[in-house]
């Protein structure tokens, strides 16, 4: 199938879980995951419609953008985050996914406010508590939240995880569900500069039960692209 081909078929596949929650599809953004995908490749996303395309490593994030690969639509940086590399994605890109430092939001506050942009970003939990992944634990959430206030030139815009893998996505939905709790919890809350508006969860794999507890932007690879290439060509 096309890569269109393959878009109108997530769309489909969201509405109905959409429904099934009751929720208006519309409210869910489909986040196109293009790492390890060409310029081609990922204008082809654009044309057929995706709301975002988000990348993880920088140095491919450059070369897509010098092609204009992503021109049409908002990006997004969805990879590990690295204090070296806030420099080239600070007003660069219109919403970092994964911060899960408060040393992070400092120093892109820095460059925000050197570079004169504010800057949108997600706070990554690593709602699974896994070793080997990034992303803050739940009960640093409210530490980083609470000094959100010291740095004017960040907005928290929400939240961003990436649950244990499993091929049954019913293993994951509860930490969907947890997720889910911790982005009304904060809500309710109210700290400066930090505002919920999304909730990025759900991948290939599992966005059917993600949207099904609240998600609001899956972020979607091969779903879209077909199978990475991991080869040397
Ligand atoms: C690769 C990636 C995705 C998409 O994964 P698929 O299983 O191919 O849909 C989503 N989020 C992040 C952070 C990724 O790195």
């Amino acid at each position: 199938m096309s890569i269109s081909g393959n878009i109108g078929e997530i769309r489909t596949r969201i509405a109905a879980a959409a429904a099934k929650a009751g929720r208006n599809p519309d409210e869910i953004m489909l986040v196109a995951a293009t790492k390890m995908n060409d310029s081609a490749a990922v204008r082809e996303a654009v044309i057929g419609g995706v709301d975002a395309c988000g990348e993880n490593r920088v140095q491919e994030l450059q070369q897509k953008n010098a092609e204009n690969a992503y021109e049409g639509a908002p990006l997004y940086f969805i990879g590990h985050l690295q204090k070296n590399k806030v420099k080239y994605l600070v007003g660069v890109v219109d919403l970092i996914q994964s911060v899960d430092s408060l040393e992070l939001i400092r120093l892109i506050d820095r460059r925000a406010e050197s570079t004169g942009t504010i800057q949108d970003i997600l706070l990554e939990v690593n709602i699974g508590r896994e070793e080997a992944k990034s992303g803050l634990m739940k009960e640093s959430l409210e530490e980083v939240l609470a000094q959100a206030g010291q740095f004017p030139h960040v907005h928290i815009r929400g939240l961003m995880a990436i649950p244990p893998a499993d091929s049954d996505p019913e293993q994951t939905r509860p930490y969907f569900k947890e997720m889910k709790q911790l982005f009304i919890d904060i809500d309710t809350k109210k700290y400066d500069n930090v505002s919920m508006d999304f909730l990025s969860m759900g991948m290939t794999h599992d966005y059917e039960t993600a949207i099904e507890e609240g998600s609001n932007m899956v972020r979607i690879g091969t779903g879209i692209f077909g199978e990475r290439n991991y080869g040397t060509t």
